[in-house]
């Protein structure tokens, strides 16, 4: 992976190249920003940058050619210079009298840990997400700090990156500040987070912050389309889900929206015929059977995209700016029929529907609720 590779972030690129560059690269880094727009994949594209053993160098540029040994065991997390930390469960065989907290691991756990490792090693935007685990404890930064005190394998600047800072326990937190306060040349801290209130004020002060933006919608699509071969039309709505992240949009990638947005919007237009009551619980069948509340937030949110384009094009009869471009014709129709109701009103309702689902409100009463105040709306007199 080179900076290329990377989601948009231009500005934080710069920033590093040059600190490569200009041989100022700090004892310790704090990248935050939300869930998913490359933290982690920065700070690794940066160690492999600053220890690739046949750098590109250009002008203000410099990227790992990708090709030597160290770009490769970067790249696939096995390189003994560069680090990762993060949070791991409580040892299922703590008896083990063994200090290093991976030996106290059962079998399952660590295959766990392991599987984690790959898929964070193919796709360094992947969130590593172990069962029981979200803590970043002592034992782990003690264990970094033994390995910091031996002298390096191989040539090249360490690399130890904390992901998931906000993870790590105050005991472990202040462990980790003492290695801080005493900085080697040659080592180099990022912790990455997406809750920077949670990170020690101390750790802070010590660390220059680098603020990572969410990635633009336009980005993200670009980035859907030639990779992932998906339409335009799909990118879009992919990239409104998406919130800057770009690890939510890959998530995405595997769920049908278009069949699922197209379940909303017969829903939607069954509420408003006669006898709408069979057709609508028919149609609505599969989203009752999901039990998921995330799913049930993704059907609302997709109505709501629909609903939000038809007061769009409503108010300024402008196609350009709707999401769902591949509904032009049933936006125009609906907004010629319906577009003297109270259209805001409609959305508010989907509002309220979201804010129901954490409540633990029946899912079956959410949506019956809500295309039932739809139909009260767009049918009143
Ligand atoms: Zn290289």
């Amino acid at each position: 992976m080179s900076w290329q590779k990377i989601t948009g972030q231009e500005r934080v690129k710069n920033i590093l190249q040059r600190a490569i560059i200009e041989n100022k690269v700090a004892h310790s880094y704090c990248f935050w920003g939300i869930d998913g727009c490359g933290k982690d994949a920065l700070a690794i594209e940066f160690a492999k940058a600053h220890n690739c053993l046949s750098p590109i160098v250009r002008e203000n540029t410099i990227s790992a050619c990708d090709e030597c040994e160290n770009c490769k065991s970067i790249d696939s997390l096995q390189n003994p210079n560069v680090q990762l930390l993060f949070s791991l469960p409580t040892p299922k065989n703590s008896s083990s009298k063994d200090e290093n907290i991976l030996y106290k691991m059962s079998e399952e756990q660590l295959e766990e840990i392991k599987q984690q490792i790959a898929l964070k090693a193919k796709n360094h935007y992947h969130k590593i997400s172990i069962s029981g685990a979200n803590q970043i404890k002592i034992a782990s930064v003690r264990e970094i700090k033994k390995n910091l005190s031996m002298s390096s394998i191989t040539a090249g600047r360490r690399f130890i990156i904390i992901s998931n800072a906000d993870e790590l326990t105050s005991e472990a937190s202040n462990a980790f500040l003492k290695t801080l306060e005493e900085p080697n040349d040659d080592i180099t801290i990022i912790l990455t987070t997406s809750r920077i209130e949670s990170i020690l004020p101390t750790i802070l002060s010590r660390s220059q912050q680098i603020h990572c933006s969410p990635i633009p919608d336009e980005l993200i699509q670009t980035h859907i389309i030639e990779n992932f071969n998906k339409s335009i039309e799909e990118a879009k709505i992919i990239s409104v889900f998406a919130q800057g992240s770009y690890q939510k949009a890959i998530e995405y990638l595997d769920e049908d929206m278009q069949a699922f947005r197209e379940t909303a919007i017969n829903a939607f237009r069954y509420c408003l015929v006669n006898n709408y009551r069979i057709k609508l619980l028919k149609t609505l069948d599969p989203i009752f059977k999901l039990k998921n509340k995330k799913k049930l937030e993704q059907f609302i949110t997709l109505l709501m995209l629909w609903l939000r384009d038809a007061v769009i094009l409503n108010t300024t009869r402008n196609k350009n700016l709707i999401i769902n471009i591949d509904q032009v014709e049933a936006l125009e129709l609906f907004v010629n029929y319906f577009g003297k109701k109270d259209l805001p009103a409609c959305i508010e309702k989907l509002e309220l529907a979201i804010s129901r689902i954490p409540k633990n409100v029946m899912t079956e009463l959410i949506l019956m609720d809500l295309f039932l105040d739809l139909r009260n709306i767009l049918l009143k007199k």
